[in-house]
């Protein structure tokens, strides 16, 4: 997928996780979480700048999301710093999951292509549900349309308290 794609898929992923984490009262995590899937929603592509690195290899892999998780979760458990045990240990949960589930965004996107992605890597298998070519713009405007509505309607649903 390009960017407008898989910035809808985030949208679309984001958007149930949002409202779940307003309706639970954490509206700051929701904010959170919703920039950094944003942010990150381009972050595993990055294998076109690296050299000797495959595209949609291995920062296309549920292991490239753990490392990422893993990232913001010591992230998390460093900015926890003098909040207690358990406050911490939720923080570093809450900055794996963000960061994994940004990542996981991203391979949804891309899982959409009959080129797929290698899902398990090193395992060299690659997974695809050849939905559409990444370069469909009909398919790339239209998931970030589908995010935009999904992300509002969650919005609306929120801020009703439903
Ligand atoms: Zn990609």
């Amino acid at each position: 997928m390009y960017r407008t794609g898989h910035l809808g898929v985030s949208m679309l992923v984001f958007a149930p996780i949002g409202y779940l984490l307003v309706a639970v009262g954490l509206p700051l995590a929701a904010l959170a979480t919703g920039g950094a899937m944003l942010w990150l929603a381009m972050l595993p592509d990055v294998d076109h700048r690296i050299p000797g690195v495959p595209h949609r290899g291995p920062t296309h892999s549920l292991l490239f999301a753990g490392l990422v998780g893993g990232a913001f979760g010591g992230a998390g458990a460093l900015l926890a710093d003098g909040v207690g045990t358990v406050r911490r240990l939720q923080l570093s949960l809450f900055g794996f999951f963000v960061g994994f589930v940004s990542v996981g965004a991203h391979l949804l996107g891309d899982v959409l292509t009959p080129a797929g992605v290698n899902l398990f890597w090193p395992w060299g298998r690659t997974f695809s549900l050849s939905v559409t070519r990444a370069d469909n713009t009909l398919a790339n405007w239209g998931l970030f349309l589908l995010g935009t509505f999904a992300l509002a309607a969650a919005g609306a649903l929120a801020a009703q308290g439903v």
